[in-house]
């Protein structure tokens, strides 16, 4: 490979790896060369170093003086590794790796003798912001509506997060509702990249208007309000019982006792006595009621089109819970047992978002508190500025 020039070429789809030989197009040798390697479902840091040519002395290395500022065996399928090379001696230079759309990782090898010392930073992407509006009449979705328009899918998801607890986007979208949006376009180095925050939208959903604005003080938590600076977002109650003790948390391998294996638990389990009433930590309406494989007698609330809940082991279910109920905030759906797999009194809960499980003890939920009173002048006059800007859009 020494002595010719390798580009990587990123970002053709499907191409796992991908480079061309371009001896002809510098006058002079370019110290590195880079190879890019595109992170694939089940591919491990370790696998995709050595297939681009890194030695293992080196990959063990970068594993482990990398690993307090990032932990490369955590690396994300879809995303890519740039691994930079000398191209004189053939040997790492450097590495290069996209945590998310904020933070690069980059670790460089600062040796000066042959001993190899990797330095890890972190360091942000830098973006341009340009402010752009969008209006539409919804057909069908939000998100057809959005991407018949050439916008950005990741609009329509945003706008559908905003409005997740006056909304449910999934169920209650009526052909004609409409929107106005004022959001931020990100631009790196010159090339759109996604969509910033909304800054201000409108949504009107069966003849029922909604408005939000994006705001944040010195003592008012970032996130969106509505014309009187309320909250846009509600909060979950912290947890569906009184309860004596959490039995096991959430993780991805605990020892199960019955399973006699180590199995993900993605949920909480509180320990509780036999009868304890357990409520639906929001209003939602019930999904699923009654006897349920593993979870016994269960109850799934679905809360809006992000987040449902999940309650099982019950001894019985409480009156009136059955598919298709609603169900309001603090409403007991079940009393604590022990029914399915389960070794005695306790109450399972899980915590869905988008359709995967997350640990509810570590979900940011935005504030839930209004605008506060001394920022609240502060919030009118920017208000004020975007509704007169939604509504000449
Ligand atoms: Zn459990």
């Amino acid at each position: 490979m020494l002595g010719k020039i390798l580009l990587g070429v990123a970002g053709i789809a499907g191409s796992a790896f991908l480079f061309f030989y371009a001896n002809s197009f510098f006058p002079v040798e370019p110290k590195t060369f880079s190879v890019k390697k595109d992170i694939l479902t089940g591919a491990t840091f370790s696998v995709l170093a050595q297939e681009a040519g890194v030695a293992t002395a080196t990959r063990l290395a970068l594993l482990e003086q990398t690993k307090p500022v990032y932990d490369l065996s955590q690396i994300t399928a879809g995303k890519e590794l740039e691994f930079v090379f000398d191209t004189g001696s053939g040997l790492l230079r450097e590495l290069q790796y996209e945590i998310n759309a904020d933070e690069r990782l980059t670790v460089q090898n600062t040796a000066t003798t042959s001993q190899e010392q990797w330095e890890a930073a972190r360091v942000s992407i830098e973006y341009t912001i340009e402010e752009a509006t969008a209006v539409g009449t919804i057909e069908s979705s939000l998100y057809e509506t959005i991407v018949s328009q050439n916008l950005d899918e990741r609009l329509a998801l945003a706008m559908a997060e905003m409005f997740a607890w006056q909304i449910d986007f999934a169920a209650q979208i009526q052909k004609g509702d409409s929107f106005k949006v004022i959001y931020e376009k990100k631009y790196r180095d010159g090339t759109y990249s996604h969509p910033g925050k909304i800054i201000a939208a409108q949504f009107i959903n069966n003849k029922e208007e909604f408005r939000g604005f994006y705001f944040t003080g010195e003592k008012t938590k970032e996130g969106y309000y509505d014309e009187q600076g309320n909250s846009l977002q509600k909060v979950f109650l912290k947890a569906p019982l009184q309860y004596k003790y959490i039995s096991s948390g959430f993780s991805y391998n605990r020892f199960n006792p019955i399973l006699k294996q180590i199995t993900a638990h993605r949920g909480i389990d509180y320990a509780a006595a036999q009868g304890t009433p357990a409520v639906t930590v929001g209003d939602g309406t019930v999904v699923q009621a009654g006897w349920n494989g593993y979870y016994g007698i269960s109850v799934k609330v679905r809360h809006n089109e992000m987040y449902s809940t999940v309650y099982g082991h019950f001894s019985s279910l409480a009156r009136g819970i059955k598919v298709g109920a609603h169900v309001a905030q603090g409403q007991v759906v079940g009393y604590v047992g022990s029914t399915g797999l389960s070794t005695g009194p306790h109450l399972h809960y899980e915590m869905h978002k988008f359709g995967s499980l997350i640990n509810p003890f570590n979900e940011k939920v935005p504030s839930t508190e209004p605008v506060d009173a001394g920022e609240h002048p502060a919030f009118d006059g920017i208000k004020n500025t975007l509704e007169k800007q939604l509504e000449n859009i």
